[in-house]
Parts: structure tokens; sequence; C-alpha cells
């Protein structure tokens, strides 16, 4: 497995070593979990050579503590890659990707306002600067996005629709641990209470999910309080959305009916949480 930090360096080794090849890349930040794992392992199945991206991007976070809090372990991350049979990991560092005079942005322009947007101004125009950066440095055949993330994954479809990039988009099912609690690098700041707390969001998620598929009218208020009374969480925690929105526009729907995607973003103390799930027809 090679180890890559350089764009020029793998910009040389995609020319002289996958010409005619099919190349997956899997973009993360790092801090490998079975949900990365996932992507990598379908990438791998369907492309003649993976390539995953390690970087945690400054520009996304809205906070400054929260980027430099961020869980890295590179070390630890390269074995996982190399055991998965990964072909290529590469970590540029923010330098490469952002060298002093950086100055050009992408901005998804609707996708970006609502749900976790609103909260997080700026957060996928970093996400869709990064992402379009790793496109043009790798041109991968196809690019592997979780649905944990589900906002991202259809701002970066549509971005690749309105800019014509020659990449297929293949979105990945959300890995969970067994109790329901959807994977991320975050939940590794729950304490043993809070993890428990954190389990009740995707509970929360299904029972609003049954309400949907049962009734024939019901409003996204009435949706919301019904999910807020089945969370069990505490005083120090907060619901920051949970809403109901058409899957393809993300924009919200009043009475929901499927297809819906339920969406929500849930501080657990100090630890922001995000999960969803899609009512289908
Ligand atoms: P991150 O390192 O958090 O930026 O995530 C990198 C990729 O892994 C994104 O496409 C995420 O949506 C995806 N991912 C993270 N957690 C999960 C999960 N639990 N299930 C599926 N995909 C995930």
């Amino acid at each position: 497995m090679l180890v890559v930090r350089k764009i020029k360096t793998l910009q040389h080794l995609l020319k002289t070593r996958c010409h005619n090849k099919s190349i997956g890349l899997v973009p993360t930040m790092g801090d490998l979990h079975e949900g990365h794992l996932s992507l990598i392992r379908r990438s791998i199945k369907e492309n003649d050579r993976t390539i995953v991206s390690i970087f945690v991007n400054p520009i996304q976070f809205n906070q400054r503590k929260d980027y430099e809090l961020y869980h890295r372990d590179e070390k630890n991350d390269l074995k996982k890659a190399k055991k998965e049979g990964v072909d290529l990991v590469f970590i540029p560092s923010v330098e490469e990707l952002y060298p002093k005079d950086f100055q050009t942005f992408v901005t998804v322009a609707k996708m970006s306002k609502g749900l976790c947007g609103r909260s997080r101004p700026g957060h996928f125009k970093g996400v869709a600067t990064v992402v379009l950066k790793l496109f043009h440095s790798v041109r991968p055949t196809r690019a592997y996005f979780g649905l944990k993330d589900f906002q991202q994954c259809r701002l970066i479809e549509q971005m690749v629709k309105d800019l014509n990039l020659p990449v297929k988009i293949v979105p990945c099912p959300i890995v969970r641990e067994w109790d329901g609690l959807a994977l991320s690098s975050r939940n590794r700041r729950l304490s043993p209470e809070q993890r428990q707390r954190a389990t009740t969001i995707f509970s929360a998620l299904q029972s609003v999910a049954d309400l949907i598929k049962s009734k024939r009218s019901v409003s996204s208020n009435f949706l919301f309080r019904h999910f807020a009374r089945h969370l069990r969480i505490k005083k120090e925690d907060r619901i920051e959305y949970m809403e109901t929105v058409h899957p393809d526009t993300l924009e919200p729907l009043k009475k929901p009916k499927p297809p819906a995607l339920l969406a929500t973003a849930i501080w657990i103390g100090k630890t922001r949480l995000i999960d969803n799930l899609l009512v289908e027809k």
C-alpha cells in the first residue's frame, strides 16, 4: 500500500500505474471505523484500484476547537486500510491543499442552506471545495459516500451534476452499532450514560417513521413533538433539529408522506450527533 502526501506525486503515480484502470475514491477524515470500512470494501469490489483520502478539512469546521479536538490516529488508520487491501492512501497536509494564496471556493447554493447548514454556516462550502479538489487530484471513476451524512451526499451529487464532473457517486448505507447508534468518530467522546441516551435517537426516528407510514395525514410539527417525546435525553442535551424533508431536494415537507427523509442533529452534552432515516414508499 502506497502512502502519498503530495498531489504531484499522486498524479504521477496515477498516470504511470493506473492508466486505463477504474479507480474508486473514499474521502474520509480518518479515525476509520466500520462505517468507513464498508465504503472501502464496496470500492475494492467495484474498482481495479481503491484510493482512500485522509484529511481533516479545516475549512469545514465552524469552530476552531472542534477542529483541534478531532481525533487523529494515522498509524492505526494506515493499518486498517492496509488490512482491507487499499492500494493508496492520500494524506495531504493543510498547506498542500490550501496554499497561502488559496481563494477559490465552491457553493452548492440551495442544498447547503437547510438542516446542518443552518447551524453550521460555511460547512458545506468547505465540504464541496475539498471534495472537488480531491476529485481533480485523483480523477476517480467512482466516489463513495455514506448516507449517514445524507445532506453531504446529496450535495455532492448535485455538484457533480451541475459541474458535469466525470465521476459516479455511490451512496452507501449507514452502518450502526447493534443497538442502533450510527457509527461515528464522535461516539468515542460519549460517556457510558451519554452513549445510552444517544441510542434513543435511532429508536425515536423509527417511531416517527412508523407514524408516517401508518397515518394518512400528519403535520411536521406533530412529528417533531412525537420525536422529542420518544427521545430519552437530559437537560444537558438538546435537539438542534429534527426535520422531515424530501430525500431528493431536501426541502421541508409540511404534511409528510413517503418518500420522506427524517434528519436530525442532537447534542448529547457537548457532542453533536447526526442521524437520519429514509421512509420509503
Ligand atoms: P468522515 O470521516 O466522518 O468524514 O466520513 C467519511 C465518509 O464515511 C463519509 O462519506 C461518511 O458519510 C461515511 N460514514 C461515516 N460514518 C458512517 C456510517 N456509520 N455508516 C456509513 N458511512 C459512514
